[in-house]
């Protein structure tokens, strides 16, 4: 495909590229410590096609139903070449579902979910990259996540869990404040997660508004959807 809409993604990977780039050249890393997973929810099957053509590898999405439905109609050629990203509210009676289709699921949160999915895994007959995803925010905000003392028992099991790969951390900077404290905080926890299990180095953090502090403060997977795809309808 070479239309409109693929020149227009075109240029937004490449503003996007361009923020990282200076973003690590600001922070001292190197751009090759960063994954761009670009988040396609809300987006058509064909977006997931233009984008595998202009070079996307990683792609992310947080409804299942959706997901499952987009991840099944990639042509066989497009799906080989992705790594999927479950990156959305994870239901233990959804796991099943997930495990088919996703290669990692970032958003795992209660140890209760760790059984669901590892058996789920195995049933699918695969094994799943698994970050843990933790609540920046404290009480307030319902944007799923385990508390940051609740993390280091679910780290545990995920690591003994047969079909999971422990991979490290994910979060979303809590709404309206500044994402820099809270994703400094996440870098720390992730050092500690790190200590017990040396796995785990990846950060997930940073989206398209605030991509620069979450690789100033060590992200290692930037979860981009509306820089690259457009504005989407506000959820729920
Ligand atoms: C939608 C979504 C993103 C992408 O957000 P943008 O602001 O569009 O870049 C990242 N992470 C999660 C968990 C999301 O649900």
């Amino acid at each position: 495909m070479n239309d409109a809409r693929t020149q227009e993604l075109s240029e937004h990977l490449a503003a996007v590229e361009q923020r990282i780039v200076d973003a690590c050249a600001t922070a001292g890393r190197r751009r090759e410590e960063v994954t761009l997973v670009v988040v396609t929810k809300f987006f058509p099957v064909a977006d997931v096609e233009r984008l595998v053509g202009l070079g996307v590898q990683q792609i992310g999405e947080n409804r299942h139903q959706e997901a499952a439905e987009k991840v099944a109609e990639l042509r066989p050629e497009t799906r080989a070449a992705l790594t999927v990203h479950f990156i959305g509210q994870l239901q233990s009676n959804k796991a099943n579902a997930v495990a088919a289709y996703a290669d990692v699921v970032q958003s795992l949160d209660r140890r209760k979910l760790v059984g669901a999915l590892d058996r789920a895994a195995g049933h699918a007959g695969r094994r799943l990259a698994v970050t843990l995803q933790v609540d920046l925010a404290g009480t307030d905000a319902r944007r799923g996540g385990a508390t940051p003392d609740q993390v280091p028992a679910l780290a545990a099991d995920v690591a003994d869990a047969e079909h999971l790969d422990l991979r490290g951390l994910m979060a979303v900077a809590p709404l309206d404040s500044d994402p820099a404290p809270a994703f400094e905080r996440l870098a720390r926890l992730a050092d500690d997660i790190r200590a017990n299990h040396p796995e785990a180095g990846w950060i997930s953090a940073g989206m398209s508004g605030d991509l620069e502090a979450a690789v100033h403060a060590g992200a290692t997977h930037l979860r981009v959807g509306s820089a690259i795809l457009g504005s989407r309808p506000s959820l729920r």
